[in-house]
C-alpha cells in the first residue's frame, strides 16, 4: 500500500493521511478523541512531548505547537523540543553523544552571540543577560525531536550521575 501523505492544515507539516495528529503541533487529525484528564471531554490538542491528547483546560497552543500543562515549560521550535542547556561545548557534544548512541536524533543549536565586544566597558550590567524564558543568551541548546524529549531527559539524568 501506497502511503499516502496530507499537509497538517495548522502547521503544514507533511504527515502520513492516517496520523491521527500532527507530530510536530499537536493538532489532531480525527474526530472523537477525547482529553486523558476528562473522559467526556473531546480533546482540543496533542502534546507533542507526550503524545498524551487533552482539552483545552489540560493544555494550551499557541498555534505553533500544544503542550499540556504538565509539558508546557519546554522550549520548542519546528518540531524539537529543548531538553538541555549550557555553555560547556564539550560537555554538550559528550551528552548528544550519549543520545545517539541510544539511538535518539539530538541537534546542537548555538546562537554564537558575543555581545560584550558591542558594548564595551559600559556593556549593560543592569538589564538581564538572559533571553525571554530566561536562560542564559549564549547558551548551546540540545535539542531532540519533541516525542524523544522524554526518553532524552531520562538519560541525561543518567549520563550525569
Ligand atoms: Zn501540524
Ligand atoms: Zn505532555
Ligand atoms: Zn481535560
Amino acid at each position: 500500500m501506497a502511503e499516502e501523505k496530507i499537509i497538517c492544515e495548522n502547521c503544514e507539516l507533511e504527515i502520513l493521511s492516517d496520523s491521527e495528529f500532527c507530530p510536530r503541533c499537536g493538532i489532531i487529525c480525527i474526530e472523537e478523541v477525547f482529553c486523558s484528564n476528562h473522559p467526556d471531554v473531546e480533546a482540543s490538542g496533542v502534546c507533542v512531548i507526550c503524545s498524551e491528547p487533552y482539552c483545552e483546560k489540560c493544555g494550551y497552543s499557541d498555534d505553533l505547537v500544544f503542550l499540556c500543562n504538565v509539558h508546557d515549560h519546554y522550549e520548542v521550535y519546528e518540531g524539537m523540543a529543548r531538553v538541555f542547556g549550557t555553555s560547556d561545548e564539550i560537555e554538550i557534544h559528550n551528552i548528544e553523544g550519549f543520545l545517539k548512541d541510544n539511538g535518539l536524533h539530538p541537534f546542537i543549536y548555538s546562537r554564537k552571540s558575543s555581545p560584550m565586544h558591542l558594548g564595551g566597558s559600559d556593556y549593560s550590567l543592569f538589564r538581564p543577560s538572559g533571553d525571554v524564558k530566561g536562560h542564559l543568551i549564549n547558551e548551546i541548546k540540545l535539542m531532540v525531536p519533541c516525542s524523544e524529549a522524554l526518553e532524552a531527559e531520562k538519560l541525561i539524568s543518567e549520563f550525569k550521575i
